[in-house]
């Protein structure tokens, strides 16, 4: 008699695991990153997908990594962009590393959406750093998923010099670059170099630069973007 309760027993707690197990597993797919879903229902790709050599560091995912000191994707680590746009990063990389094999590529910023754009413009409206952010009434390249913020790191994973940058700094690194930009400081001829071979990569697989961010790239002219794909809201 007792065999069969113990049977019985041992059963009762499998079922009762796989039911738990199951449940579990309900709720983190319901977990999914919300921001991550947006920009696959959105249609766009997880850059890994099309060249997984390509670094990321998403900075508006830790709020020690920009200067608006927010987690503003959900701790999201992977950059999605349109899949046309992947594929032209795909060769800029391919261009970086024929001529420096150990570098690589580094995404601090893909698609963002626009609500995100909003509370970025909300919080730095009336500050000296309010050209920096996109007006979203018309959208930021970014929320139409063509743009990235990036840079070069070497075969040490180590950001090279472009000089000034708003990403991955302390309070007192941000106070310092900017009074140092207030003076006047020039780029040095290692700095102009790097920052150089960033723009002719970038440019050479069809991105377009911006005069006033070194770091900002749109995989198609705003016009094209706007005619082409919807906003990510
Ligand atoms: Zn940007």
């Amino acid at each position: 008699m007792l065999k069969p309760l113990k049977y019985m027993c041992y059963h009762s707690f499998l079922y009762i695991f796989i039911l738990i197990s199951i449940f579990l597993n309900v709720g983190n797919t319901a977990q999914v990153n919300e921001i991550e879903k947006r920009f696959i229902d959105a249609g766009l790709v997880d850059i890994s997908t099309i060249d997984n050599t390509i670094q990321v560091d998403l900075v508006n995912s830790d709020p020690k990594k920009n200067y608006f000191r927010e987690n503003y994707y959900n701790s999201l680590d992977k950059a999605y962009l349109r899949k046309e746009v992947a594929v032209k990063l795909s060769k800029a990389q391919r261009t970086l590393k024929t001529k420096h094999p150990k570098y690589s590529l580094l995404i601090l910023d893909a698609a963002r959406p626009r609500s995100v754009s909003k509370k970025m413009y909300e919080k730095m409206k009336g500050t000296k750093f309010e050209k920096y952010v996109a007006n979203p009434k018309k959208g930021s390249m970014h929320n139409y998923g063509i743009a990235v913020d990036i840079t070069i790191v070497d075969g040490n994973s180590n950001e090279i010099d472009m000089g000034f940058s708003p990403f991955r700094k302390s309070n007192l690194e941000l106070y310092w670059q900017f009074a140092k930009l207030k003076m006047g400081f020039k780029l040095n001829k290692e700095q102009a170099e790097n920052r150089k071979l960033l723009s002719d990569t970038m440019q050479k697989a069809g991105f377009l630069p911006l005069s006033y961010e070194w770091w900002h790239f749109n995989g198609m002219p705003k016009d094209q973007a706007r005619r082409k794909y919807k906003i990510i809201e």
